[in-house]
């Protein structure tokens, strides 16, 4: 606990039966993206650095193998207000002050902005929680005739509903069982409240279409596709074959470098970086360094990929374009693509290699040297 502030503690409540979602189990008991929709908020208060302690509450339904690490279980009571009342008592040491955060199992879709928003609204006042204004038309039925409601002023009120303890237990056992909520027992106190801003992502899950529209809203939000773009020039020098792609070429002259100088696999490496946004392949593999001496490129190719890999990306496409006159490049072409796609992983047909002349005009239709240029496109995986 952070001694400048009060101690501060969730209280789950999931002793609810549920039976408007249809299912035979409780909706906080049901899968939700993968895990119980209750897990998601016990995370969401666990990882939270001002959360000292959770409570959840629990009915006779819960899991026989329900113990989740860090939390404590207090029993659900008859009504909701009751197993509120329990969990309340199940808090350790509390003081006046203690900070009590009460939350629907049933609302996953938590957020730490939103306990963030509700701490520092209990600097002022004692009782707050979060609140959405109504947007739609408001009717009231009246036998078989409607009647316009109106909507100023009026909230659709969720939870975490953040309170002192002092304030919310004199409440509770002041009032009645028929809370609809816990504001409520503050709010016949004459308390005043302090409304956070809500969110549509904190709806509650009640009924069986809740599901899919809750889980669309909490489920990852991938990155976007990036694209990044190689360069790369070596010029020849005395020898009998040059590398590209990592496919030895006979040429009367080989490409000068510090690595075994395969500037189409330069070109790939500095694309993939480029597109992380990661720098470049001297950043990585400084000719200064005499491990790369003699190096084979796909040592930096690979490296390359393995860097943005663990950013969340996989390599979706690459092309490479080999400009130069002379080695021939089309024979080789196809073997080229063959060792990129074998050493990265990828399906043949993620590989393009192509090759042009300059017309006999600069450096390469000089014949002085090899150019390289590349473009790769990445992909966020799930965790991106
Ligand atoms: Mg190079």
């Amino acid at each position: 606990m952070n001694p400048l502030m009060d101690k501060t503690v969730a209280i789950i409540v999931a002793a609810g039966k549920g039976q408007r979602a249809g299912g035979e189990r409780a909706k906080q008991w049901c899968d939700l993206n993968g895990r119980p929709v209750i897990e998601w908020s016990i995370e969401t208060f666990q990882t939270h650095a001002a959360i000292d302690d959770v409570i959840i509450v629990v009915g006779s339904d819960a899991p026989e193998n329900f113990t989740p690490s860090g939390c404590r279980l207090a029993s659900g009571g008859e009504t909701r207000t009751q197993s509120v009342r329990n969990g309340l008592n199940a808090i350790e040491a509390p003081s006046d002050s203690t900070i009590v955060l009460i939350h629907d199992a049933a609302r996953p879709g938590l957020t730490h902005t939103l306990i963030d928003d509700l701490l520092h609204a209990l600097t002022s006042h004692v009782a707050a929680a979060p609140a959405l204004p109504v947007q739609d038309a408001l009717k009231r039925q009246q036998g078989t005739e409607l009647a316009s409601v109106s909507r100023e002023a009026l909230y659709r009120v969720q939870t975490p509903q953040a309170f002192r303890f002092g304030a919310i237990t004199r409440a509770l056992n002041a009032a009645e069982d028929d809370l609809v909520d816990d504001l409520a027992a503050v709010e016949r106190q004459g308390t005043e409240v302090k409304l956070v801003k809500g969110s549509d992502r904190l709806h509650k899950i009640t009924y069986p279409e809740d599901f899919d529209m809750v889980s669309r809203m909490m489920a990852p939000q991938l990155a976007s596709p990036r694209i990044g773009k190689g360069f790369d020039v070596h010029a020849f020098e005395p020898g009998d074959h040059v590398i590209l792609c990592g496919v030895k070429i006979p040429h009367p002259a080989k490409l000068k470098g510090h690595s075994d100088a395969d500037a189409a696999w330069h070109a790939l490496t500095d694309a993939i970086l480029g597109a992380a946004a990661l720098g470049d392949i001297g950043d990585h593999f400084p000719p200064s360094d005499d491990r790369w001496k003699d190096a084979d490129s796909g040592l930096f190719l690979k490296e390359a990929q393995n860097l943005v890999s663990k950013r969340g990306y996989a390599i979706g496409n690459c092309d490479i374009t080999v400009i130069c006159e002379a080695p021939k490049v089309k024979p080789h072409r196809e073997a080229m693509r063959q060792r990129t796609a074998e050493l990265l992983g990828l399906p043949l047909d993620a590989i393009s290699v192509k090759a042009t002349t300059t017309e006999a005009l600069g450096f390469t239709g000089r014949r002085e040297g090899i150019a390289a240029e590349a473009v790769v496109t990445l992909v966020p995986t799930s965790g991106a």
